[in-house]
């Protein structure tokens, strides 16, 4: 993922800061997406050690390998503790060995504790010259205001997904185009979601519900596997997608089985099940009509 955000603006951005010598001692990153956030992070020990990041010097290879003496990362365990904050107390006197800063990466700041954010405060607050934190979170709800004010936010943006497609296909990784669309833009969720067995499984049955439902009878069948609780949201938000890309291919003058006014209505029915789901009303009722609905426009809209 390095390479990808290497390319990303958020990461040009950050560059700035360093040539122009602009660089806080602290910093708080934020992105929903926490593989994205510790790679970004990871990215900037390596820049900050090596101005060409080129992954083959001692410490590239120190930093890639999570051993270099000078780019610590926290929390050790699950999530940051009181105990994390005082080894970052004992560390912050310790002077750097390899480089001339010593970074400290803090991961998922947001399942810290109270305790362990207090605790941290007048590390961040006061640092030693030539120490610079890295926290990252993927939102700043649980993050003590006295930590926000204490460091200086930076906001990762979402990549371009056809930089990302591009990106996994030039390393010959397949990726689900719902994957993508699902992914937003944020690589490690697209990753995730690519990866997850269950959401593939249900991009086939979305796929293969729109080519072979005919009949009321297929509808039967596939309200069987669509009404089932398990991924029951998914799967609406993954029919959503399909008529998104089906209204997309119509747009451009590709031959659909459907109408662009049986996909409007087709949208108006997709909105009225996720708001019956909400509610909590019976799944298989939710299904059949919907399922019903959605073969009754493509035949009456033709
Ligand atoms: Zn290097």
């Amino acid at each position: 993922m390095l390479d990808l955000i290497l390319t990303s603006d958020s990461y040009k951005n950050f560059c700035k800061l360093i040539e122009f010598d602009k660089l806080s001692h602290a910093y708080l990153i934020t992105s929903p997406d926490e593989d994205y956030n510790r790679e970004f992070c990871k990215l900037i020990a390596l820049r900050l050690n090596c101005k060409e990041v080129c992954k083959t010097c001692e410490s590239c290879v120190k930093i890639l390998n999570d051993i270099h003496p000078d780019v610590l990362s926290f929390p050790k365990n699950k999530s940051f503790v009181v105990d994390d904050a005082k080894s970052i107390i004992e560390e912050l006197n310790v002077m750097p060995m390899l480089s001339n800063i010593k970074i400290f990466i803090i991961n998922n700041f947001n399942k810290s504790t109270v305790q362990a954010q207090n605790k941290l405060l007048k590390s961040i607050e006061e640092p030693p010259k030539n120490v610079i934190f890295l926290i990252n979170a993927t939102s700043l709800e649980s993050i003590l205001p006295t930590i926000q004010s204490r460091t200086q936010k930076f906001e990762l943006l979402p990549l371009n997904t056809n930089v990302l497609k591009e990106y996994f296909n030039n390393n010959g990784e397949n990726i689900n185009e719902n994957a993508l669309i699902e992914g937003e833009g944020w690589p490690g969720k697209t990753i995730k979601y690519n990866q997850n067995q269950s959401f593939i499984k249900n991009c086939e049955f979305i796929e293969n519900l729109l080519k072979e439902m005919k009949s009321s009878k297929d509808v039967l069948n596939f309200s069987s596997i669509f009404s089932q609780k398990d991924g029951f949201e998914e799967r609406l938000n993954l029919l959503e997608n399909a008529f998104d890309k089906i209204l997309n291919n119509i747009a451009s003058g590709e031959e659909s089985a459907f109408t662009k006014e049986a996909v409007a209505m087709i949208f108006e029915k997709i909105n009225l099940a996720k708001k019956e789901f909400l509610a909590n009303c019976n799944l298989n009722l939710i299904s059949d009509t919907l399922l019903l609905g959605i073969l009754e426009v493509k035949y009456i809209c033709k």
